[in-house]
């Protein structure tokens, strides 16, 4: 699928390029949720993964030197809180929050690779009225003019949100489509 699919993607397609991987993301996202028996029913089209307090995915698409990544994460795990902020205190979290996972490097450390984030998005939590479950959403794009042959990452999640206790890992590579479960940032995940 990887190869056909993202052969005659040029470097003057980005945005092409990135939709498609979104959607590849959301394929991914979406077998997850259907996968998942203990999620409470969550079935409104901006949550692509069940939400489950202490649970979050991390998704990853990567083609030659471009990586995608998507953090899907209940409110809850990164905050302590799911609805809108209102006190200063809560606002000033959720700023700190909102900073922090700006940057890629907030979701994992990479090896063997030197990469520069050339897009970030994030989805508003909180875009949904009469949403009790907010959840964040986050989109890194990643150019990399150096990725070795040990090039792997380590997620950087567990030690700055410790409510976190499990992390679905999903990505396609050249090798194909994998997942892997994390419950620490002990792990380390070779990407080839
Ligand atoms: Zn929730």
């Amino acid at each position: 699928m990887k190869s056909a699919m993202f052969g005659s993607v040029g470097s003057g397609n980005k945005m092409l390029f990135g939709l498609m991987l979104t959607g590849l993301l959301t394929l991914i996202s979406s077998k997850a949720q259907a996968d998942d028996r203990h999620g409470h029913e969550h079935q409104d089209q901006a949550s692509v993964a069940a939400h489950v307090h202490g649970e979050a995915a991390l998704n990853i698409v990567i083609d030659g030197a471009l990586i995608l990544a998507e953090f899907i994460s209940p409110l809850e795990n990164l905050l302590g809180f799911e609805h809108k902020p209102t006190t200063p205190e809560q606002k000033q979290a959720f700023q700190d929050l909102q900073q922090n996972l700006m940057d890629y490097q907030a979701l994992f450390e990479l090896t063997d690779a030197s990469c520069t984030q050339i897009e970030q998005h994030t989805t508003s939590p909180f875009s949904q009225a009469n949403h009790a479950h907010a959840e964040w959403h986050s989109e890194y794009h990643l150019q990399c003019s150096v990725m070795g042959e040990k090039v792997s990452i380590k997620p950087q999640l567990f030690s700055a949100y410790p409510a976190l206790q499990k992390l679905t890992v999903q990505m396609i590579t050249e090798q194909g489509q994998s997942e892997l479960i994390l419950s620490s940032d002990k792990d380390i995940i070779p990407l080839r």
